[in-house]
């Protein structure tokens, strides 16, 4: 079945005892045992499964084309269960501008258990190719990268990392698997924050863990999720589902919006860069068309000046809506630079915009108005 199909179709299907078409909300925590001490429906107590997380799995997997999949609760949870997984000793090869919450993650709480981790520029293979150790179980991808806009050769690095023993883990809350597909490129696990483009309405969070296979470390995975218990609540799973579903037509929109607002911006005389992968002149727009199916809705542009430009470039958007995160109906806008940690090496007249579904006009409008009025 093609993508818009699966994401409306797989995971559930009518409802057998009220002939519900949309899946209904299951709020019960334990389920009966029959008289013979077996459980008929396979369902025992809320955090080990249940109907609605059940149904999430389901689709996620189907959507990524993967085996299997682990939710949680937010996209960081799903990676704690990941690090969670693997043994002291362990090493984890990561991007430099891989999500600021996963690099402290790394050198916050799993470095004290004896998880090691090298920061690299996946962009650049023979660094990629030094760094890998015996140690190395995970390399750790995202593409494109954030806030910068890179595109990382997944296939290159899944061949690498193959040669070194170690398993690829692509994060792919960007792209979803709309724009891309990593298992289908080679990787063996890909990771959702749900938070994003699959919940699609800003209002529930989520993440999850899909296997290309039934892998040792996906069994660990799946049985962190049991015993630690970082679960997304049934109504969790329920909004996330319902996302999935709209997720190909939002993508589109979002996809063919964002490259409309890019090609202006490149136009603009108040603007110094665009960093979107859909611009021919963009330095991954090759690689990018080579394993991304679209463009994606989320980019990063530099304002000519410096950072009280780009703030005030910010402070004067009416339409677009100063706050982080992406994958919403509204469209956002963020300076980057002064929400990371000191010691960011993201430009100080970075602004990253998360195109929502607004018109492009109106959009286009908005910014063309906060940038005449601003920058340099
Ligand atoms: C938001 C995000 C995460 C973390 O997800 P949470 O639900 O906020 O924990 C991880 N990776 C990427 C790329 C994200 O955008």
């Amino acid at each position: 079945m093609n993508p818009e199909t699966l994401a409306i179709h797989a995971g559930y299907g009518i409802d057998p005892s009220t002939g519900a078409v949309v899946m209904p909300l299951h709020l019960t925590t334990t389920f009966e045992r029959a008289a013979d001490g077996s459980y008929p429906n396979g369902y025992i107590y809320i955090r080990n499964a249940n109907p609605n997380r059940t149904a999430l799995e389901m689709a996620l997997a189907a959507a990524e084309n993967g085996a299997a999949c682990a939710a949680f609760a937010s996209g960081l949870a799903a990676f704690n269960a990941v690090f969670q997984a693997l043994k002291p000793g362990d090493h984890v090869l990561a991007p430099q501008d891989v999500y600021y919450g996963v690099r402290v993650l790394l050198s916050d709480l799993f470095a004290g258990w004896g998880i090691q981790h090298t920061l690299v520029d996946m962009t650049n293979l023979a660094e990629v190719e030094a760094a890998l150790r015996p140690q190395t179980r995970l390399v750790l991808l995202e593409s494109p990268s954030n806030p910068m806009m890179k595109i990382n050769d997944i296939r290159a690095v899944v061949a690498l990392a193959r040669q070194a023993g170690a398993e690829v883990l692509v994060d792919n809350t960007i792209a979803t698997p709309i724009l891309q597909r990593p298992l289908d490129l080679g990787a063996d696990y890909v990771i959702h924050a749900t938070t994003k483009y699959i919940g699609g309405h800003s209002d529930v969070q989520g993440g999850a863990l899909i296997a290309r296979a039934d892998t040792a470390l996906f069994d660990r995975v799946r049985s962190i999720q049991h015993l630690a218990g970082a679960v997304p609540s049934p109504f969790d799973c329920w909004l996330a589902l319902r996302g999935l579903q709209t997720l190909p037509v939002r993508m589109q929109r979002h996809a063919e919006t964002a490259q409309k607002v890019a090609e202006f911006l490149t136009a603009h005389p108040k603007v110094e860069q665009v960093l979107h992968s859909g611009l021919a002149s963009d330095a991954g727009h090759t690689l990018a068309a080579s394993q991304m199916s679209g463009f994606p809705g989320l980019f990063s542009f530099l304002v000519r000046g410096g950072q009280a430009d780009a703030m005030a470039v910010a402070a004067c958007v009416k339409l677009f809506i100063r706050a982080t995160s992406f994958g919403g109906a509204h469209s956002l806008i963020e300076h980057r630079a002064s929400i990371e940690a000191p010691g960011s090496k993201t430009p100080p007249n970075l602004l990253r915009v998360a195109i929502g579904l607004e018109h492009p006009d109106d959009l286009i409008a908005d910014l063309d108005q906060a940038l005449t009025l601003n920058a340099q």
